[in-house]
């Protein structure tokens, strides 16, 4: 992650980077958080937060001497020591997470202490110690994170589409996780056979250091690491956001700092496609590009700052809007009633027709271009398949480290799909050989893809290439299967909103009101439709944050009616 954050800006003095990681607070700042919280005395050997705690209330010292530490079984590793001025906590303060390290008092003294929420009243209403607060507690975790110093090990091959998977849900939930090779480290493959762990058990996550899961899932290691809060079924919520990709994550925030009561309901990770981008170069602000983690990563701190409640690897499977109140159904069979919905569950990319694709998902198929998958094929021959800007922008990150992209494109040429200043610079790059009218026809290995078969579709010819990566960025369509019926969609499945609908399509929905939809408003009326997933939407990272700023303008208006 870029540390230089441009979202979060450095306070007017110069200050060092460890100064900025660990500050130490003015006596008027102090005064002010201690307005908001408590003031009591620590004695010797205290812990005050301990590794798997739920509830973590945050701390300033006054006097005496408090030091993070990261507990194993041999000794604890100290992470840092707060003196006078300075403060405990990392982002899982900001998200409700479980604790990742044992804080103890080893000097006696004074603290402040406040609640999670007194901490995020104060953020929300102190500009100047949001920033320093913020800013610290980012780069802590990213502190975190560098140094392995999470509580997840995750035991795996590199071969194996589940550790793929695994990895990219705590990565991209910014989760610090130690990661053993089972390709390169034959003890650990050792270890798993005594304990009768087979393939199918691949990867072992130990949650932690204390669960051991088994190939589980996205859902189960949340569980074991507490990402979500206990759902409410009793509480109606103003706003129910389904999705956390960037159409979803901006109306979170503006939702929550407007004052709504806010859930977002995510089923994999937050960040949507745009967390898979390597690099968007086109999203204003961003001069020299920004990672679609990097700046859906930030979205995502931004909602929780604002008091958003987010659940992740929680997905909606069933929109309810048949009773007087409109309920989201979630994985568990549970309902979440709400009185206005932002539908935002975007797309999903679209898998081409061939026979044992799914063998090797995460085994050399990937569909997103980010730094993880970069280092699966350093130095290698890669394929990217695709015509379009995701296709284009996948081929020349991947250019830098691979030792040649062929980008297999369906049609005639790259015009009529992809933006000039990427073509451009394909054009240019004499690593990325692009082939039209060719597609691959077979893909061939034993456990993890090896060969390649593709056609060229103007003499028929087919080839094979000892290639064991392939991109697939073909394009994509929307999650709107869960809406089952209680909404009009257009020909292709994508939700229909305000002018799209005709009299006819809403007197069969039996729009009930008087006035017409508003601008993002379906066929049911509080129920909005923002980003990719709506019909007629331009798919872009901008026009997703746009739409999802502007329904929550209009969700005001029909919760006033
Ligand atoms: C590789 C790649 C590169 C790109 N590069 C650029 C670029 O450079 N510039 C640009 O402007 N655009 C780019 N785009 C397009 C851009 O990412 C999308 O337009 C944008 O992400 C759309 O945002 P969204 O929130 O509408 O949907 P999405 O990003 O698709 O997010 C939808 C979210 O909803 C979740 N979801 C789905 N179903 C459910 C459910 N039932 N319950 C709960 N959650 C659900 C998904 O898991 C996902 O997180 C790129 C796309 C890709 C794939």
């Amino acid at each position: 992650m870029d540390t230089s954050d441009p979202a979060l800006p450095l306070p007017a003095v110069t200050v060092t980077p460890a100064e900025r990681v660990f500050p130490t607070l003015t006596a008027h700042q102090i005064t002010r958080i201690a307005a908001h919280g408590r003031r009591r005395p620590t004695e010797r050997g205290e812990v005050l937060v301990d590794v798997g705690d739920k509830v973590v209330p945050f701390f300033v010292v006054i006097s005496g001497e408090i030091q993070a530490l990261q507990p194993t079984a041999a000794a604890d590793t100290l992470i840092v020591s707060h003196h006078a001025g300075q403060f405990s906590g990392e982002a899982n303060l900001i998200s409700g997470r479980r604790a990742m390290a044992r804080l103890r008092v080893v000097e006696p003294g004074e603290v402040i202490q406040l609640a999670r929420e007194q901490l995020l009243a104060l953020i929300q209403t102190d500009a100047e110690l949001s920033e320093i607060l913020m800013r610290a507690f980012i780069q802590r975790r990213l502190g975190l994170i560098a140094r392995d110093l999470g509580d997840v090990v995750v035991v795996g091959s590199t071969h194996n589409a589940g550790t793929l998977r695994v990895k990219e849900f705590l990565t991209r939930n910014g989760h610090p996780f130690h990661s053993i090779d089972l390709d390169r480290d034959k003890d650990a493959q050792e270890l798993l056979d005594r304990f009768q762990v087979n393939v199918a058990d691949v990867p072992v996550v130990i949650c932690r250091g204390a669960v051991v899961l088994r190939n589980p899932t996205n859902a189960r290691i949340a569980d074991c690491l507490g990402f979500n809060e206990e759902i409410d079924e009793a509480r109606v919520n103003d706003l129910v956001i389904v999705g956390a990709g960037p159409s979803g994550l901006a109306a979170a925030v503006y939702g929550a700092s407007e004052g709504l009561n806010v859930l977002v309901l995510e089923s994999n990770v937050p960040g949507g496609q745009a967390g898979s981008s390597s690099r968007i170069e086109n999203y204003l602000g961003f001069p020299t590009g920004i990672s679609g983690l990097d700046l859906t990563g930030r979205a995502y701190a931004q909602a929780l700052k604002f008091g958003a409640h987010v659940m992740v690897a929680k997905g909606a499977t069933r929109l309810a809007c048949d009773g007087q109140r409109y309920t989201v159904e979630i994985d568990e069979g549970r309902r979440i009633p709400a009185r206005a919905i932002i539908i935002a569950t975007g797309a999903e990319y679209r898998r081409p027709a061939l026979e044992n694709l799914s063998t090797f998902e995460g085994a050399g198929v990937y569909y997103g271009a980010t730094p993880m998958e970069a280092q699966l094929c350093i130095g290698e021959e890669v394929v990217v398949v695709g015509g379009g800007n995701s296709a284009g922008q996948a081929a020349v990150f991947l250019s830098s480290t691979t030792r040649r992209v062929h980008m297999l494109v369906r049609g005639p040429g790259l015009a009529d799909t992809m933006s000039q200043y990427l073509i451009r610079r394909i054009e240019e790059n004499p690593a990325i050989e692009v082939r039209t009218r060719t597609q691959i026809v077979a893909l061939e290995g034993s456990g993890r893809l090896e060969r390649i078969r593709w056609r060229d579709d103007r003499t028929g010819e087919i080839e094979g290439h000892d290639i064991g990566h392939v991109f697939m960025m073909t394009g994509a369509s929307p999650n709107t299967a869960w809406l089952r019926g209680c909404i009009v969609l257009d020909d292709k499945g994508f939700v229909k909103t305000g002018p799209e609908l005709s009299s006819d399509e809403l007197s069969q929905a039996k729009w009930p009101l008087t006035r017409p939809p508003y601008l993002l408003e379906t066929s049911r009326p509080g129920i909005f439709a923002v980003g990719d997933v709506r019909s007629g939407n331009v798919k872009r990272v901008a026009s997703a944050v746009g739409e999802g700023s502007i329904a929550v303008a209009l969700v005001h208006q029909v919760l006033r009616q």
